[in-house]
């Protein structure tokens, strides 16, 4: 066991276990071994003291081989009809399953709408703590019978994201058709290695992973690497691990070296930062210039008209902007104090002069460091010479 895997796995209690359909389907649709040896695993855990909640995919593979349907649906419709059958077939499986470890399941199924609203948000996760308090295993997955665009979460590794933040998870374990995070992409042939450790999800780690999921998965690596960075930035670790593997929940709370850990950021969005950073989208952008920038991303102050250069969009009071730098690099998200139209107003400017302006003066910040998630990390300040 490595000092850093155990430091870190310490105070888990609470794990978000995310599977994606390559694991749970195999060529005669849902793989019944595999369940009944992940649901052992997670009954397991919860022996052993810890609460699990899990982000299940397998809705439309499983609806799609119900209805004995050859090669890939071809609409959304169809995938939509698929989920329809099939989510209640998952639902059945892993009623079954829990059910011979004495365990209820309770279903949870969600689209983007669902969260973004604050209020629905809270509600969500009212329900998720009742579950947990009654040691349901919750079974979350997209509502794909109804998600269309606007309102898809796009694949089941944001969805974990998302919900990692809703029921205030401790570690992430995502449970995937590979070993974990390689080097390179594995199926091309090349040696690839492992990663074991990662410590921040740098650039040079995205572009490990590839984008092209499995023929039944949404994702593929680089969703997952995608969902790893919200996750870590949330101050959580995640785990990238194999599916299909016996007992590999047990192995990685044993602190081996299990797939690839991801190391929670040690500076972190709160709840609500993180809800803004990563659940609202963003309704335009605001330019900020150099003072700006290290004001909110060094100093954790407010934005001020003073250092707005530009607006991009249509955007009301409370609306959720991005803040970019001179060359577009996004640098936060931010509930906004005024429209787009009274920024552009007021750009530049002394607080001081906004009444004169706009007739009126509602707050001094176009956005309040209470309401603004900084998406990048300051730079390291240079130690002193001794
Ligand atoms: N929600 C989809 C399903 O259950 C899967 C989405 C994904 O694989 O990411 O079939």
């Amino acid at each position: 066991m490595t000092a850093t895997r155990k430091e870190t796995l310490a105070n888990v209690r609470r794990i978000l276990v995310k599977v994606g359909s390559a694991v749970l389907t195999g060529e005669d649709g849902l793989d019944l071994t595999v369940i009944e040896q992940l649901v052992g695993d997670i009954a397991t855990l919860k022996e052993r003291g810890y609460q699990v909640v899990l982000v299940s995919s397998g809705a439309i593979a499983s609806g799609k081989h119900r209805l004995g349907i050859e090669g890939k649906l071809k609409s959304i419709p169809q995938k939509q009809a698929a989920a329809a059958v099939g989510q209640g077939r998952l639902m059945r499986v892993y009623s079954n399953a829990f059910g011979k470890h004495g365990l209820f399941v309770g279903q949870v199924l969600l689209t983007m709408s669902d969260i973004t609203d604050r209020k629905r948000f809270l509600n969500i996760r009212n329900t998720l703590f009742t579950l947990l308090e009654w040691g349901v295993i919750t079974v979350i997955n997209e509502n794909d019978t109804v998600a269309v665009d606007e309102i898809k979460f796009g694949d089941n590794d944001h969805l974990a994201a998302m919900m990692a933040n809703i029921c205030e998870a401790h570690l992430v374990i995502n449970l995937t058709s590979t070993d974990g995070l390689y080097d390179r992409n594995p199926s091309e042939g090349k040696k690839a290695k492992l990663i074991p450790l990662v410590t921040e999800c740098t650039e040079e780690i995205e572009t490990c992973a590839t984008e092209e999921g499995t023929s039944v998965g949404t994702g593929g690596m680089k969703s997952k690497v995608l969902a790893a960075k919200k996750v870590t930035a949330f101050g959580i670790p995640y785990v990238i691990a194999p599916g299909r593997r016996l007992g590999v929940l047990q192995e990685i709370m044993d602190g081996k070296e299990t797939g690839t850990l991801f190391l929670p950021m040690a500076e972190h969005l709160n709840s609500r930062k993180y809800w803004i950073a990563f659940t609202l989208r963003s309704r335009g952008r605001i330019v900020i210039d150099a003072g700006a920038k290290t004001a909110i991303v060094e100093e954790g102050k407010s934005l001020l008209p003073s250092g707005v250069t530009a607006v991009e969009g249509e955007f009301e009071l409370g609306d959720p902007v991005t803040c970019v730098d001179g060359e577009g690099n996004q640098l936060a998200k931010g509930l906004v104090n005024y429209s787009s139209e009274e920024v552009r107003k007021i750009m530049g400017l002394k607080t001081g002069k906004i009444e004169q302006v706009l007739g009126r003066k509602d707050y001094d910040e176009v956005i309040h460091r209470d309401n603004l998630a900084v998406m990048v990390k300051a730079p390291a300040k240079e130690k002193p010479a001794n």
